[in-house]
């Protein structure tokens, strides 16, 4: 999986749901989840858009 989520800095705050051209990223409740992971283009556009750093691309 090319995005990675640390859960423990996601505030389901949905930056990176709004920036995701592949509807990776998904709200539920007060996170976010990786939906489709398979979709992503590692863009990283949430990466850039998460206000809490939470989101990480692998090199
Ligand atoms: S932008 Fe960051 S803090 Fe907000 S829902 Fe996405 S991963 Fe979580
Ligand atoms: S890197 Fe791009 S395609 Fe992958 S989840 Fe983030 S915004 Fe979506």
């Amino acid at each position: 999986m090319p995005i990675k989520l640390d859960e423990t800095k996601c505030k389901g705050s949905g930056e990176c749901v709004d920036a995701c051209p592949s509807e990776v990223m998904a709200k539920t409740g007060d996170k976010c989840v990786i939906a489709k992971p398979e979709e992503c283009v590692e863009c990283g556009a949430c990466v850039d858009a998460c206000p809490n750093q939470a989101l990480s691309l692998d090199e």
